[in-house]
């Protein structure tokens, strides 16, 4: 749907942004009965939500990221079984090539408990993965972790939330939000309660709040690839470089010496703030990510080096000669210097939600169902219902 210019109509919930965030805050208001609104910039979901590995990976979330984690888990079942698209109860895969990996990996197990994170012997990591036999030395799995196709997961569910009378705003921009009120390229919209999802985009329309929590933009190398693997990959695959990346990873007393050991082994990933992992789609294509470079705004020019970065480790961890690429891209996500989440209310009715790492296709959709639950304009919505 396209609003009319100078549109003058009410809705219960508008939600600026059309990726995982906002959707999961559309569909917590189709949930709650509420007459909702999507409004995005462009024609469809191009943003972090059709970029990423769609790893919901929930395990080693600690705080209230580890609440949002688990809720979210339900959540993406219920939708997937609703609206039919791809998510699979595939666990994680962590591969372990270094003493220190091994170490860091069975302190995250011994906290977590063998429900959550159970060890593997390098035999058992070989039967589970297809990574090369050399220099294995066992590794983990997370059960409860989940997968879905980035390409489709997200479109696939604002479709659906067509289908079931939330209406969409596509091709327009919100150049202001107040109390009540989303001025928008095609006029004004009047709303009981806003959601404002607009990722790293938030300091475009709240440029005090991403400034005084210090949001930047976050930049990674991406690709994808058909190279022929000795088995298909069922399940997201992290390496050592993901353990100094994840809360409850990089939290283990054996972390801080992992991080020394790839710093000498590998400088040029510590530079890229690399985070080695994989996913494999439907298709039986190979997800390869990824490198992380911080600034204000994202710069549209990836480094080859980055690129070679990627395909030389993954070549080394799968054993390959060769490694066909098929696609390349550019992912950007709001990043935070000491925050996980950016929760506020600026006015009345009005909530950010921005996640400031990378970190929104695991938690989104359990940050919704708090949202409403902390908004009293939500509750005056259903009440009204
Ligand atoms: C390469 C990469 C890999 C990742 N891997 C994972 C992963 O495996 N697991 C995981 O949990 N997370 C992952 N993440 C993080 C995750 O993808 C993001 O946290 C999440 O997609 C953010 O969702 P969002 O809805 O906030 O942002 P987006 O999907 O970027 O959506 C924001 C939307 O807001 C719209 N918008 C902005 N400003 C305006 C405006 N003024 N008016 C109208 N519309 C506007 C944009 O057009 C855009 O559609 C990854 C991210 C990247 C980039």
């Amino acid at each position: 749907m396209n609003l009319p210019h100078h549109s003058s109509r009410r809705y219960d919930v508008v939600v600026v942004g059309a990726g995982i965030v906002g959707l999961a805050h559309a569909y917590e208001g189709l949930r709650q009965g509420a007459r909702v609104l999507v409004i995005d910039q462009a024609t469809g979901v191009t943003g972090a939500s059709v970029r990423n590995f769609g790893h919901a990976c929930l395990t080693p979330q600690t705080g209230i990221a580890a609440g949002f984690a688990n809720e979210a888990r339900n959540r993406w079942l219920e939708l997937a079984d609703q609206v039919g698209f791809f998510a699979r109860e595939s666990g994680t895969t962590i591969v372990a090539r270094r003493e220190e990996e091994l170490a860091v990996l069975q302190e995250f197990t011994a906290v977590a408990g063998p429900e959550h994170s159970r060890m593997l012997t390098a035999d058992e990591l070989l039967a589970k993965v297809p990574v090369a036999t050399e220099g294995v030395l066992g590794g983990a799995w997370l059960p409860a972790d989940l997968q879905v196709d980035p390409r489709e997961a997200a479109p696939e569910i604002a479709a659906w939330l067509a289908t079931q009378g939330v209406d969409f705003a596509w091709r327009t921009r919100v150049a202001a939000v107040s109390s009540g009120h989303v001025e928008t390229t095609r006029g004004t919209i009047a709303a009981d309660m806003i959601v404002v999802a607009t990722n790293h985009d938030l300091d475009r329309l709240y440029p005090e709040i991403a400034e005084r929590i210090g949001i930047v933009r976050c930049r990674l190398h991406m690709l994808k690839a058909a190279p022929t693997l000795r088995m298909p990959l069922a399940t997201p695959l992290l390496t050592g470089w993901s353990l100094l990346r994840y809360s409850g990873f990089a939290a283990q007393p054996s972390a801080p010496a992992l991080r020394e050991r790839l710093a000498r082994e590998q400088p040029a990933g510590i530079s890229y703030d690399l985070n080695q992992m994989y996913t494999s789609p439907p298709d039986g294509s190979l997800i390869v990510g990824d490198t992380h470079e911080r600034s204000i705004d994202s710069p549209p020019f990836q480094s080859e080096a980055g690129f070679d970065l990627l395909i030389g480790e993954t070549k080394t961890l799968f054993g390959l000669t060769d490694l066909p690429v098929l696609e390349r891209w550019q992912g950007v996500y709001a990043s935070a210097p000491t925050q996980e989440f950016v929760l506020e209310e600026p006015a009345p009715g009005v909530h950010v939600v921005t996640v400031a790492t990378g970190i929104g296709m695991t938690t989104a959709l359990g940050i919704a169902p708090h949202t409403f639950a902390r908004s009293t304009t939500a509750s005056a919505v259903r009440t009204l219902v």
